[in-house]
């Protein structure tokens, strides 16, 4: 019998503990499988709340369908009926700039531009903005590909400083928590590259790709044609993924209220050991470290390769605040007529961008109250999660008043502190992941896994989790 270990019980270790158990089962493997977690609750940063007849999110709100895992595993877990879309017909963004609430224009929420009339009837834009963005068209690629350039230099330098300023950094500093002057496009916008490298343009590459998707619909009944969301939520809440997960591997597998301090490598033996700080030792054949964020497992690893600890540490995490508020909807002041905005960083607000989650997901309020999500604090800002309840509200109420015009009180409030809960993808992340991986080789059994890797949604978690299970089992079947 091989025992392997999982540290951490997010949604990367639960889904690598479910890969391995079906595994187990499925082909009758002696494998003793432990997954241990320092918290008493599973599922790291999902936590669904329901106070009060709303359901509230702390944690991720909803994954996106152009990274499938999430709904791929509901289905796989007979929960796919629990997946709710987001209200299409409702999906509209605005951003607050210039002292003013104005919607984003739907062409341009894909962060490229999808077409010239897109940026030609941009209210967000001056005349000279939207001219200068349409040149975009005749930018040359850059000569030095392979130089690592930030997503911000990126953008700017195809697009123009404008709608940068008005559009890009609010949404890219909003989904990333970053400062896009700071972050690796090779690794959070791999596709703005490839578009630029074949087309030469992104909008004559996005011109392309709407002509063949065109193309590829042709025929197709005009129902089966019309747009559902690419946001999709549980009905329950995020947090019924998790739960689920936890009750299909199995109570029996998991050690929590346990802290992992160090794991140490025996060469001779090729085995690990696991140090909790509760004094006990655990031997392990392999082990995933899926504990986040990476100055964590930095230091579980420090006593096995100085390198590759170092390395973790370059992995910055950021902080920020998440504040959802409940109202009555009599007498609130805004119709909540879209998914939410962002706030672009001239105006200097605390609130960063808000979910308007009772317009974006259904039954997330009860009849007759609504509900938003405030994001506060990004690479630059992350003090806040050290402020008080009271200043934290304070800074929401004074935004929200200025923003949406909100003066009511809200019936309820939660806030969420998110300490290095945000991983900034920094200039050269993806060499400093090719540095670890080939590092780690040297450690047969040894995987890591998580946000701090290779993609921090909730579909790449799952993925990774994934792969990393599978490397486990692929590693083990030799010694099995
Ligand atoms: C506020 C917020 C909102 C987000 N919104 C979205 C969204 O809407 N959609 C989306 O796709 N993504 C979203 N994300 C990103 C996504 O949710 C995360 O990247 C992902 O859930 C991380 O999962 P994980 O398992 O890798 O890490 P975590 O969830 O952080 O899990 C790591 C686990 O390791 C445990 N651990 C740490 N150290 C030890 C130790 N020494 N011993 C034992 N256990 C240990 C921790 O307690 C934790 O449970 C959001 C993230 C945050 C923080």
């Amino acid at each position: 019998m091989k025992k392997v270990v999982i540290v951490g019980g997010g949604i990367t270790g639960l889904s690598a503990a479910y890969e391995i158990k079906k595994r187990i089962k499925e082909e009758n493997l002696s494998i003793d499988l432990l997954l241990i977690e320092k918290e008493k609750k599973l599922g790291g940063v999902f936590l669904t709340e329901k106070v009060d007849g709303f359901l509230i999110e702390g944690g991720p709100d909803s994954f996106e369908m152009f990274k499938p895992a999430p709904f791929e595993l509901a289905q796989e877990l007979g929960i796919e009926d629990r997946v709710i879309s987001a209200n299409e017909e409702m999906h509209r963004t605005f951003i607050f700039s210039k002292g003013k609430l104005q919607e984003i224009p739907r062409g341009l929420l894909g962060l490229a531009p999808d077409k010239i009339s897109s940026l030609m009837f941009c209210p967000l834009l001056s005349l000279r903005g939207k001219i200068r963005a349409a040149l975009e068209l005749i930018i040359p690629p850059l000569k030095q590909q392979g130089t690592e350039i930030s997503l911000g230099e990126f953008y700017k330098r195809r697009f123009g400083e404008e709608i940068y300023e008005v559009v890009a950094e609010p949404l890219f500093g909003s989904i990333y928590a970053c400062i896009p002057e700071t972050i690796s496009i090779k690794t959070c916008w791999p596709r703005g590259l490839e578009l630029e490298k074949k087309y030469g343009s992104l909008l004559r590459g996005m011109l392309v790709r709407r002509r063949e998707a065109r193309k590829a619909s042709k025929g197709r009944p005009k129902e089966e044609k019309k747009k559902a969301s690419i946001f999709r939520t549980f009905k329950g809440g995020m947090s019924e993924l998790t739960n689920t997960l936890v009750e299909r591997i199995g109570k029996e597998t998991f050690l929590t209220e346990k802290e992992v301090s160090k794991i140490i490598f025996s060469p001779g033996e090729k085995r690990f050991f696991l140090f909790l700080e509760s004094g006990e030792k655990i031997p392990a054949d392999a082990c995933i470290v899926a504990t986040a964020p990476s100055y964590i497992t930095s230091k579980l690893l420090s006593q096995i390769d100085v390198g590759v600890s170092d390395m973790l540490l370059r992995i910055p995490f950021a902080s920020s605040v998440t504040v959802s508020l409940g109202f009555k909807k009599d007498g609130f002041e805004h119709p909540l007529n879209g998914f939410g905005l962002v706030v672009a960083r001239t105006e200097n607000k605390r609130v960063k961008a808000v979910t308007w989650s009772s317009t974006k997901f259904a039954e997330r309020a009860p009849e007759g109250y609504v509900l938003i999500r405030c994001f506060l604090g990004n690479a630059q800002e992350e003090t806040i999660v050290y402020e008080s309840d009271e200043a934290i509200l304070n800074a929401v109420r004074e935004d929200l008043r200025e923003i949406m015009g909100v003066t009511v009180e809200p019936m309820i409030y939660r806030i969420y502190r998110w300490r290095n809960s945000m991983v900034q993808y920094t200039l050269g992340h993806g060499e400093r992941i090719a540095f670890i991986e080939e590092r780690i080789k040297q450690y047969p059994g040894l995987y890591l896994a998580g946000n701090a890797y290779r993609g921090l949604g909730v579909g790449d978690c799952i993925n990774d989790g994934k792969r990393a299970a599978q490397k486990i089992l692929e590693y083990l079947r030799f010694k099995l």
